[in-house]
């Protein structure tokens, strides 16, 4: 049940983990959001940036949150990167079940990456690519720059 006032959702496992009543190995903590250790880590230092206030997808955070959470997130990215002592990582969030979004309240995924890893870019999730005429890719930027 989602309440109006609070934004928080009882049956939520990140909303329940940022009340504190599921202990997680929590990295960083401001006003708005939390980041955490991912319980299942891709690679070592996996770490969720959430909200604090429960929305599902990225569209559904209020601009001013927004701007919050993407705050935390660059905090939290350089942090893991020098802690892991890793050149890079994989920044994602699977936005809406459909691109496999599990827990349904915001989270980015920040997961540690080196050269040797094996993982790829994420263009290694898709097999197989469109190839779009320059009328069809016309098409779909002006689709979406008409909602903008
Ligand atoms: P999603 O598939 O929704 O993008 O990712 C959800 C992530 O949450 C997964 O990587 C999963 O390991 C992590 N996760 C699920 N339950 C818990 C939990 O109770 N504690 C922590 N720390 N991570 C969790
Ligand atoms: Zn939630």
């Amino acid at each position: 049940m989602a309440d109006a006032e609070t934004h928080m959702s009882d049956d939520c496992i990140f909303c329940r983990i940022v009340d504190g009543e599921i202990p997680s190995r929590t990295v960083y903590e401001d006003d708005a959001a939390l980041a955490f250790l991912d319980a299942n880590p891709l690679t070592m230092g996996h770490t969720l940036v959430v909200p604090k206030d429960h929305y599902e997808r990225l569209d559904d955070i209020p601009a001013a949150e927004a701007t919050d959470f993407y705050g935390a997130l660059h905090e939290v990215v350089p942090a893991v990167e020098d802690a892991l002592d890793v050149p890079a990582t994989t920044v994602a969030v699977n936005n809406g079940e459909a691109a496999g979004q599990e827990v349904p309240h915001v989270h980015a995924h920040v997961v540690p990456r080196s050269a040797d890893d094996g993982a790829g870019p994420i263009h290694a999730l898709f097999d197989a690519r469109p190839d779009p005429s320059d009328a069809e890719l016309d098409d779909v930027a002006e689709s979406i720059a008409d909602r903008l």
